[in-house]
């Protein structure tokens, strides 16, 4: 602790919180299980003030004590918060629901939220579109509009979480190896190939090893010349380093594979619990979805197409 607080205010005005209340408790490791080793750092006796450290740099240790909100919702949080944007709602009255997380495919920024005053009488999901920022800012010179308009965006989106929700509660197993087969070039690989062929690697080298120690032997009773138990052990050294360099290998593949297994494994959790939906909420945008990129319309064969690609948490884009 840093020094001692006492609590000056009427009762009336306690729960009063303020926004910087509200985002320093959500920020706060402690709630997940979790809690800041040091809050502050005083360098030398006369520094004044407290020397708080910033919350980024933190060291945060697992603590004893039982976590209120689980990790992964703690987690959901962190990123929405690290989005930085604005939470006052439209002045148009729409929900915004992709808040901080369409992005121009072209030039990387964000989409800007836009409503056409004109006419009033059409309905506000049709008047509200997306462009990017850039384009809004600097004009045709810098990028071009990538317009879209919120109720394509609110349908396509939709479409795509009933889509994958379905094949979920189809077949929870298929929808796993595809989302795998798409995050890792090891999945290929099952965890049991995986460790079978690390067994193999391993018995080799103590081949090697075993194979070494007769030939030291052989030296040492001068069966070999010292030219050839040379020329020898450094080829036996060379085989055992290329064994362990393997294995590592497989190793890292094997963990990388476990992590991105419990990632799909959140995502498929996630798009269970959004089977039934018929509408779209932000909270359900937030909860599946990281970033989702708009192209620039194209006529192709006299058609409009505009390419989105829809970027899931966890996981990434599913084809
Ligand atoms: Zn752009």
């Amino acid at each position: 602790m840093c020094g001692d607080w006492k609590l000056l205010v009427n009762e009336d005005d306690a729960y009063d919180w303020k926004q910087e209340t509200i985002i320093r408790i959500l920020r706060n490791p402690l709630y997940k299980g979790y809690f800041w080793v040091q809050k502050c750092d005083k360098k030398h006796f006369k520094q004044r003030g407290r020397g708080y450290i910033p919350m980024q740099e933190r060291t945060v240790i697992p603590s004893s004590h039982e976590a209120i909100v689980d990790e992964h919702t703690w987690d959901t949080v962190q990123e929405i918060l690290d989005r930085h944007t604005k939470v006052k709602p439209c002045s148009s009255g729409y929900d915004n629901k992709f808040r901080g997380i369409l992005k121009c495919a072209d030039c990387g920024s964000s989409l800007m939220i836009h409503t056409d005053g004109r006419n009033p009488d059409r309905p506000l999901l049709e008047r509200t579109y997306y462009q990017c920022r850039i384009y809004r800012v600097k004009g045709t010179r810098a990028c071009s509009q990538h317009r879209i308009s919120a109720a394509d965006l609110e349908r396509i989106v939709l479409a795509d979480i009933q889509y994958h929700a379905g094949k979920v509660i189809k077949n929870r197993e298929k929808f796993m190896r595809r989302v795998l087969g798409q995050m890792d070039t090891a999945a290929e690989y099952s965890q049991k190939n995986l460790h079978k062929k690390m067994d193999e690697l391993e018995k080799k080298r103590k081949e090697s090893d075993s194979r070494f120690i007769r030939l030291y032997e052989d030296y040492a009773r001068q069966l070999v010349s010292e030219q050839q138990f040379r020329m020898l052990s450094a080829h036996f050294e060379q085989e055992k380093n290329g064994y362990t360099e393997e294995i590592e290998k497989l190793k890292a593949m094997a963990d990388n594979l476990e992590d991105s297994a419990c990632k799909a494994e959140q995502l498929a959790n996630e798009m269970a619990g959004c089977a039934e939906i018929k509408e779209l909420t932000t909270a359900i945008v937030n909860r599946l979805i990281e970033k989702i990129e708009v192209s620039e319309p194209q006529t192709i064969d006299g058609e409009k197409v505009q390419n989105i690609r829809i970027f899931y948490r966890f996981v990434g884009e599913i084809n």
